[in-house]
């Protein structure tokens, strides 16, 4: 096993409760690759002290005042950083439990069947790569250490007065969210024409009238053209169209998409192909131009996600202990945790209408839901997309309070080749925010005509 991420830690496992004989090869010095340790973990302990930030600001609607919240910054980041070591000190457990070796070095396959590990020589049967992606950098970057990526921005050094973010994606508006809700004044400059490239328009609305209102400003279709450190901030130009402008800021956040970790291994040198991008193609077993060489999670492909990583990394597993599976999703749910959160599964309206698919859309208005209104989120909305002639769901997108939760269920649906008049005719309870997904669906069935 090449990386311990998401991907190879779960391999990893499962190989070994499989009864494999494994070795875990890792360059960090912790277990957990980037989900843990510079990602999703820390990320979202982040975000939870930015929600309760923003709940006790937004709770003076409710009647409810508080006093102005003080933040201590080296207790916020002992605490994240607590959740950090508290998991990868499990995973570490984990691995001696199942008598999984762990060698540290840098890793680059040698031969067909070895791999050197800093000096240190290891034979496999099969080798599972799982090494992972890295931030991209824009060209021509100045070396300043106030120019970070999301693992700068996760280290919570300070909060900068003006912070630039340099792309709109999932990653860029997530710690947008942590730092605006610190007090910093945020700008977003993102390339394409809205927020979340990926995500349906009309999901991403509520979530960016919202960031709207507090963010200092949100340049869409606009590209950053030079970026300069200065002393008295980082000036950085950008245009739009014919149109040119820009800001100086305490802190740019470069968050522009992540590149595969395929090449500098040597796996070419074996016969594996690595795309001209750097990642590695497999097929449905996840399995490599070469048949003893596996690839899983974010090296094979997008979507770059934990909980793919770790379902690719079981199949792989499994295949090698000799089970005929295969990796066969129909969905795979992407969720922002910005505020409100945007979550889809399967086909988005986007790539219906690009594909010249018809389908049918249920859309229902969290304005009309009471548990939506009594949580103060009556900007959420719940689509469904139904295949006409089957009635099966073929996909679904949420934006509002807790969308990444509710997301789970249309995507179990989808999977089990559900019909949108199932989750229509499951009784819900009420009132809860789980309930849209049942309106959404009686939409769809035509059984709730009378919207706002
Ligand atoms: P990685 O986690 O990248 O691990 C790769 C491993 O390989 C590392 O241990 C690395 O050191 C090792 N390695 C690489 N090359 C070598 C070498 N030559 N020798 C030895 N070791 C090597 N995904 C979600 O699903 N949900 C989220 O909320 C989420 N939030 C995120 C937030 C941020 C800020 C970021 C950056 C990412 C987030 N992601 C999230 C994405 C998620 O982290 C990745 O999809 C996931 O980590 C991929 O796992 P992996 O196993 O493929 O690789």
């Amino acid at each position: 096993m090449l990386g311990s991420g998401v991907g190879g830690y779960t391999a990893a496992f499962r190989a070994a409760d499989l009864g494999l004989d494994v070795v875990l090869v890792t360059r960090d010095e912790r277990l957990g690759g980037v989900c843990l340790n510079v990602g999703c973990i820390p990320s979202k302990a982040l975000l939870h002290a930015a929600k309760v930030l923003t709940d006790a600001q937004g709770a003076a609607e409710h009647g409810i005042a508080f006093g102005e919240p003080e933040v201590d910054l080296d207790a916020l980041r002992g605490w994240k950083d607590g959740i950090v070591e508290r998991l990868t000190g499990g995973l570490a457990q984990m691995a001696k439990a199942r008598e999984v070796r762990v060698v540290t070095g840098e890793a680059r396959v040698t031969e067909e069947h070895a791999l050197d590990v800093g000096g240190t020589e290891v034979t496999f049967d099969h080798l599972i790569v799982a090494t992972g992606s890295r931030p991209i950098a824009l060209p021509d970057l100045p070396d300043d250490e106030r120019i970070i990526d999301s693992t700068g921005a996760l280290e919570l050094a300070d909060v900068p007065e003006r912070l630039l973010v340099i792309g709109g994606g999932i990653i860029g508006l997530e710690m947008a969210t942590v730092y605006d809700a610190l007090g910093a004044a945020v700008t977003v400059v993102e390339m394409a024409d809205q927020l979340i490239p990926g995500a349906d328009k009309d999901l991403v609305k509520p979530l960016q009238k919202r960031i709207e209102e507090r963010y200092d400003a949100i340049h869409l279709s606009t590209r950053v053209t030079s970026v300069e450190a200065g002393e008295d901030g980082v000036a950085v130009r950008w245009e739009r169209g014919d149109a040119e402008d820009g800001g100086t800021f305490d802190r740019v956040l470069v968050a522009v998409g992540r590149a595969p970790n395929g090449r500098g291994l040597g796996l070419e040198e074996i016969g594996v192909e690595v795309d001209e991008r750097g990642f590695v193609p497999v097929d449905d077993q996840l399995r490599t131009k070469v048949p003893h060489v596996f690839a899983i999670g974010d090296v094979v492909g997008q979507p770059m996600l934990a909980h793919k990583a770790a379902h690719e990394g079981k199949v792989a597993a499994e295949v090698i202990a000799g089970e005929d599976v295969a990796f066969d999703a129909r969905g795979i749910p992407s969720v922002a945790y910005t505020d409100p959160e945007v979550a889809w599964v399967g086909l988005t309206e986007t790539q219906a209408k690009a594909e010249g698919r018809t389908v049918e859309v249920g859309l229902f208005p969290w304005s009309a839901s009471g548990r939506a209104l009594s949580t103060g989120s009556p900007s959420g909305r719940t689509k469904l997309l139904v295949d006409p002639a089957s009635r099966r769901v073929l996909g679904a997108g949420i934006v509002g309070a807790n969308a990444g939760e509710l997301i789970a269920e249309p995507g179990f649906a989808l999977e089990m080749g559900a019909e949108a008049g199932d989750l229509g005719l499951t009784v819900h309870a009420h009132p809860t925010l789980s309930e849209t997904v049942a309106f959404a669906a009686e939409v769809a069935e035509g059984t709730i005509t009378d919207l706002p």
